[in-house]
């Protein structure tokens, strides 16, 4: 905590190296960030725009008795950092784009090993004590709501190895401002007792992952056994009124392709919106673009199957899937075109990681750790000065994926999905 305490300024790091642990973490952060970016962006936020130079923002920095190429002793006195109202502003790019969708990772941990995912051994998981704590979360979601964010979803690693997940969606929905928690699950553990108790505590929609319709190839995809359970678990949300139910299919070359007209055909009489997600590279999952199914080869191929019946819907502002419905089916297929067509111009989300980092950018090596910023103190007009400055950085979209496939990432469980 002391560290913490001498290096504010190392919150604002170009990426994590690794999960922190609660001692060391400015020091490895600051390791991980030049120093002139972390000037470049507090001096930004200082301002309250859209980021000054490098030059004058390390000009900035001096003036403020900060020399951004010394040590991380040299930090300026938490009396000069900057401040910004909670509010719109802090939410708001230099690209223009509101943010008000947060996307929370509660857990890194994880019930299945899906191998687009994650390895067989499971990735290396941030100490408990690094973790944020419900109520350094809850703090967080207040000051975002303030700033404009009016829907969070949970997310993870698996949300549901959360034993007092039903009270974070609880006190997440108190929060004014907040008009929407949903959840994205592997829905391997939500029986109808825990569907029953998340809806009464408002959670009010839900993303299940199922990336086959096959009881062999589920347990070859996730290394667990589960696959009726998670049916089951599709079924009894639609049964229990979680009428907007997505089903979330990554669909790979050489696996799943070949099962996706078997999902399209689900939509006939279920109200459900099947996501055919395009495989993402991230660290550890062993992304190759032999396996990635591009959006347009998957959507010619039902229109083959569906000749003039796959109608365009409108999609909604801040939308990342294209949404289609076939003629005379209750249900609607939507596909998520981030390696192919990126949607980045109107993109309204940001991330907080488990360990309280938060990213701007799914595919952005930026984040900041707000949780270092709780702990060491911060009042809320700093801690929106840090969301500010972290936005100041997102770019206007994300590369191209093979460049993404050669730059580092960190997991998906530990960004959550
Ligand atoms: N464990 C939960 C689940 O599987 O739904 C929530 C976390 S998971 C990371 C969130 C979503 O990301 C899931 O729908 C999952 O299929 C998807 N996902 C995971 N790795 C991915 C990747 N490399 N590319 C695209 N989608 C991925
Ligand atoms: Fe776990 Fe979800 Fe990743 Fe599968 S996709 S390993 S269920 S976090």
């Amino acid at each position: 905590m002391l560290a913490l305490r001498r290096a504010p300024e190392a919150l604002l790091r170009a990426r994590a190296q690794g999960p922190p642990g609660a001692g060391g973490a400015g020091a490895r952060a600051l390791a991980g960030a030049g120093a002139g970016t972390s000037a470049a962006a507090l001096a930004g936020a200082e301002r309250g725009g859209g980021g000054l130079g490098e030059a004058a923002a390390a000009r900035r920095l001096r003036e403020m008795g900060w020399d951004p190429g010394a040590a991380a002793a040299a930090a300026p006195s938490r009396a000069l950092l900057p401040r910004e109202a909670p509010g719109p502003g802090m939410l708001t790019d230099r690209h223009g784009r509101h943010h008000s969708y947060l996307r929370v990772s509660l857990t890194e941990r994880c019930n299945l090993r899906c191998t687009y995912c994650m390895p067989a051994e499971g990735l290396q998981l941030t100490p408990r004590e690094a973790l944020l704590q419900p109520e350094e979360l809850l703090r967080l979601v207040r000051l975002f709501a303030r700033g404009g964010v009016s829907k969070v979803r949970l997310t993870g690693g698996e949300p549901t190895v959360r034993r007092d997940l039903e009270e974070v969606v609880a006190a997440l929905r108190g929060v004014p401002g907040v008009e929407h928690v949903a959840m994205t699950t592997n829905g391997l553990v939500l029986r109808r007792d825990r569907l029953r108790a998340l809806r009464r505590a408002g959670l009010d929609a839900m993303n299940i992952s199922l990336d086959t319709l096959r009881e062999d190839r589920f347990e070859a995809t996730t290394r667990r056994r589960g696959h009726a359970r998670v049916l089951r678990a599709i079924r009894e949300a639609a049964e229990e009124g979680f009428d907007r139910l997505k089903v979330n299919v990554v669909v790979q070359r050489g696996g799943n392709c070949d099962e996706v007209l078997d999902f399209v055909g689900l939509t006939r009489d279920l109200p459900l919106n099947v996501r055919f997600i395009e495989w993402m590279p991230f660290d550890g999952n062993v992304w190759s673009d032999k396996k990635m199914v591009p959006y347009r080869e998957l959507r010619a191929r039902v229109e083959a199957a569906f000749p003039g019946r796959l109608r365009r819907l409108n999609d909604p502002r801040g939308e990342v899937a294209k949404n289609f419905q076939l003629d005379g089916f209750r249900g609607s297929v939507s596909f998520i075109t981030s390696m192919t067509e990126n949607f980045c111009g109107d993109c309204n989300r940001i991330r907080l990681m488990a360990d309280g980092n938060l990213k701007a950018c799914l595919f952005g090596s930026n984040e900041v750790s707000l949780r270092d910023a709780i702990r060491a103190g911060f009042d809320d007009e700093e801690l929106a000065a840090l969301v500010k400055a972290a936005l100041s950085r997102k770019k206007a979209r994300h590369a191209g994926m093979f460049s993404l496939a050669a730059s580092k990432n960190r997991a998906m469980t530990h960004i959550g999905g």
